[in-house]
């Protein structure tokens, strides 16, 4: 900000300075010609345009149904969508609505689950609530977080997601320093985790509930589960949500979208959680954009009613398992004879998480990323983005921020960019060991 400014802005928007999203985005704009396998975009080529268009045409061949998407809706969303919703999720954990504990009433719909994280944040942290997290974790989130004032906590994790005695360990620490009670929730991406590529093991989904019910001893502690990728699912079994262990619907707060396994540009998610929660949420959206975008919803209805959605989600598992596939591939052709590099075989999702020797820096300002972008014309998303650490909290179990990770995306490219990308990834890496 320039120094002479007369304009008062708020301390949120001091919060929110410099978010390293803006400056990712901003990067791919300025440098053309440079292979991204940092954007978090899915692949272009098998958008659903077809069937998006079939659902369009349903919708508009009937004038009532053209006029209703034509209309506001409400600030919760369309009550056939959320009826929908209340089906998929149902057939997603295996478990009726009852079983679940939920109904339409704990369902709002949200312009992507972007804004239901953003909502949730907003109603419930005043600054200086204290959010846990795993290391590493979503880092457009740790942004929200930032932007509210809130404090990061960080957890240990190890390949199973989230370890759980140092979540028990966290909360025991913060209680001793009298701190437990601004503990307000804990966030996890429970599958093919962003940027991990990790999934929470079963016996832990179990546990966290059991965790966080039992700290909740004089204030709650609410689970915020993000079920972003839980449709791309490539290999390996399908373990039952977080969610699914909290029959009364009181602990566990979810969120899901239907960017990634249909189409972003739609801008539709949602979240599910108890109905006091719910109220505070559309009182909140009420203010700031009366629902989201009716039209959006409408299509997205008709996908789901006529199983549009379903057929494409089938196909683009097909896709993307090939492509995570493939990036694997140029992994081992490129990176395996280099010394100290490792990287994780994600079992569903867009993500590869790449580690490099501990002497090797991957952020912004580092050596590594600068002769990668300018010299290699690659880029990647610096790992370290993805670690917050609390320095004010007195104690050294909170895991160090890591700076020799990349996260590494199959998403965007195509299987020509995957491999040339990886190609140039690789050649830059070998100019620093
Ligand atoms: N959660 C996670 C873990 C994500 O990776 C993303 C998108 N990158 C979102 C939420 C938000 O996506 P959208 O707003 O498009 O639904």
């Amino acid at each position: 900000m320039p120094m002479n400014s007369k304009i008062r802005f708020s301390k949120k928007r001091a919060w929110s300075h410099d978010l390293p999203i803006s400056f990712l985005m901003q990067q791919g704009v300025e440098n053309p010609g440079v292979l991204s396998l940092a954007a978090g975009l899915v692949d272009q080529n098998s958008l659903p345009v077809e069937l998006t268009k079939k659902s369009f045409d349903h919708l508009f061949s009937n004038p009532k149904t053209a006029r209703a998407a034509l209309q506001y809706g409400t600030t919760a969303g369309s009550l056939s969508l959320r009826s929908l919703l209340l089906s998929h999720v149902s057939n997603l954990e295996e478990k009726s609505a009852r079983e679940l504990g939920m109904t339409v009433d704990n369902i709002i719909v949200t312009t992507g689950s972007q804004q239901y994280l953003s909502l949730l944040g907003e109603v419930l942290l005043d600054p200086g609530d204290i959010c846990l997290v795993a290391a590493p974790t979503y880092f457009v989130f740790l942004g929200v977080l930032q932007g509210l004032g809130a404090r990061i906590v960080s957890i240990e994790t190890d390949e199973f997601g989230m370890r759980m005695d140092s979540l028990e360990s966290t909360l025991g620490i913060l209680e001793s320093q009298g701190q437990l009670e601004k503990v307000k929730m804990i966030y996890l991406v429970s599958d093919y985790e962003n940027p991990s590529g990790i999934s929470l093991s079963q016996d832990r989904r179990g546990q966290v509930v059991e965790i966080a019910q039992s700290w909740s001893k004089q204030q709650k502690i609410f689970i915020l589960e993000d079920l972003a990728y839980r449709e791309l699912c490539y290999d390996g079994p399908v373990v039952p949500s977080i969610r699914s262990f909290d029959s009364t619907g009181e602990t566990v707060i979810l969120t899901q979208t239907f960017s990634k396994s249909f189409s972003p540009g739609l801008r539709v998610g949602f979240g599910v959680a108890p109905k006091e929660v719910c109220a505070a949420i559309c009182d909140k959206k009420g203010n700031d954009d009366f629902g989201s975008t009716n039209m959006s919803q409408q299509v997205l209805a008709t996908a789901l009613r006529e199983n549009f959605y379903y057929e494409h989600v089938k196909h683009l598992r097909e896709v993307y398992r090939e492509k995570r596939n493939y990036m694997l591939e140029a992994a081992d052709t490129y990176f395996s004879n280099i010394p100290g590099v490792r990287w994780v075989h994600p079992n569903g999702g867009l993500y590869v998480w790449m580690t490099l020797p501990n002497n090797i820096e991957t952020g912004f300002a580092s050596p590594l990323f600068q002769k990668a972008i300018h010299e290699d014309k690659v880029m990647y998303v610096p790992g370290e983005l993805c670690y917050a650490t609390d320095q004010k909290l007195d104690f050294d179990k909170q895991p160090p921020i890591q700076k020799n990770h990349m996260r590494l995306t199959f998403g965007v490219q195509n299987h020509e960019g995957i491999q040339e990308g990886m190609k140039r990834l690789a050649k830059a890496v070998k100019s620093f060991i």
